[in-house]
Formats: structure tokens, sequence, C-alpha cells
């Protein structure tokens, strides 16, 4: 790996740990992974600002202290498969592979998902295995997963995603319409679901949703 430049460094300590992101395997993530290999050549110099950036296709990467609380709040654990619905970039999909054992990610713009297959092996990252369909479906073929996460916001949560969900496991989601609630989903051993909301945030929509 790359040695964190001073611009990621300030970063980590002004935006992400400043503001309650403790979790040592995150930061260590966010301050292991090049966000600039991430962004289009014209935002690079942009790349460690605490905003989110276009990545084409009318997408974003998103901001990385979102990034690194989402993460924070999957709560992941060394031996979890990991869906990811919103490949994007690939960027939250790197850091969540320093965490987990398998992170399976699926993104619904073909550009995109070769694109960030291209950049995740030419970076290293083994344990990524990006698929193009519509994350509407999940990926039931390897279901169930330990942990979810979507970087795109549905109006509700796709009841495909809840079934994947392993009993025991917790989803991350941003759900609602233009302004959406970040979301906290627990699967009881006895597939039980409880739900709480965390804070207001902004995603792209989630597109794709079956009639
Ligand atoms: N995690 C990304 C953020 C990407 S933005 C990153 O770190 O860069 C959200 C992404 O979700 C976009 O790329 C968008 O194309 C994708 N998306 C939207 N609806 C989708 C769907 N139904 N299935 C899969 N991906 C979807």
């Amino acid at each position: 790996m790359e040695m964190p430049s001073a611009p990621a460094m300030k970063m980590l300590h002004q935006q992400i740990e400043a503001r309650g992101i403790h979790h040592p395997g995150v930061l260590g993530a966010l301050r292991d992974t090049p966000r600039e290999r991430f962004v289009p050549p014209a935002e690079r110099a942009h790349a460690y600002h605490d905003i989110p950036l276009p990545i084409g296709f009318g997408q974003t990467i998103s901001q990385p202290f979102i990034v690194a609380s989402m993460t924070q709040l999957l709560d992941p654990r060394t031996g979890d498969r990991v869906l990811e619905i919103g490949t994007g970039s690939g960027y939250q999909s790197a850091i969540l592979s320093q965490l987990v054992r398998q992170v399976y990610t699926v993104e619904i713009v073909e550009p995109l998902a070769k694109a960030a297959r291209t950049l995740l092996t030419e970076l290293g990252y083994k344990n990524i295995t990006v698929r193009c369909s519509n994350g509407w479906q999940g990926w039931p073929e390897l279901a169930p997963f330990d942990r979810i996460i979507l970087t795109a916001a549905p109006t509700e949560l796709p009841p495909a995603l809840i079934e994947q969900l392993r009993p025991g496991g917790r989803l991350v989601a941003p759900i609602g319409d233009s302004w959406q609630e970040l979301i906290v989903v627990d699967k009881d051993p006895f597939g039980k679901i409880q739900r709480r909301v965390e804070y207001p945030v902004a995603f792209v929509p989630m597109v794709g949703k079956p009639k």
C-alpha cells in the first residue's frame, strides 16, 4: 500500500476522528485506502476534503465521514461475508474488504461496475467480487450475508435484502426520497427485525424498483 499523504492524515484527524469515529479498524482502513484513486483525475485535488465527489453517470462517491460512520455502524467482524448495494467507485468496498472476510458488491450501471472491478484488482484487493445487477434482488445465490450495506437510497427497505440477512446480522441503509434517514436494522437469532434511525443523510436514489 502507498504511504498515506499529509492531506489524507489531516482529513482523518480533523474530519473523521474529531467527529466520533473511534473504531481502530475503520480508521486504519481509511488511512490505508488511496481515495484519490477512486475519483476522476479532475477531482483529485479534492480527494481528501470531506465532501462527496462526482464519479460520472450522475453518481457520487460518498463523503469520507459518512463512509467511516456507516462502516462503524455496520459493526464488521473479521469473519463476515458482506453484501454492498451500490458499488459506485468501489471505495466503500475497499474500506470494508480490509475489515471482513469477503465483500460482494452489486452495481446497476455497467461501466461503473467494470471500472470498479478493474481498479480494485489493480490496487490489489483480493476479497471483493463486483457484479452488475439490480440490487433490489440482492444476491440470492450467495445469501445469507452477515452484514448488508446500501449506499444508494431506496424509498423502502427491499424485502429481498431483509430475507438475505443472516439471523444475528445487521443492515445499514439510507431510506427515503430526496432526503433520507440512515437506519440500522438488526435481525435477531430468531429472525425478528429491529430498526433504529441514526441521522439524516442525502444519497443518490436506488433505482430499478420492481413494479
Ligand atoms: N459505495 C459507493 C457510492 C456509490 S453512489 C462508493 O464508495 O463510491 C451509489 C451507487 O448505487 C451508484 O453507483 C448507483 O449507480 C448505484 N445504484 C443505484 N441503484 C442501484 C440498484 N438498484 N442496484 C445496484 N446499484 C444501484
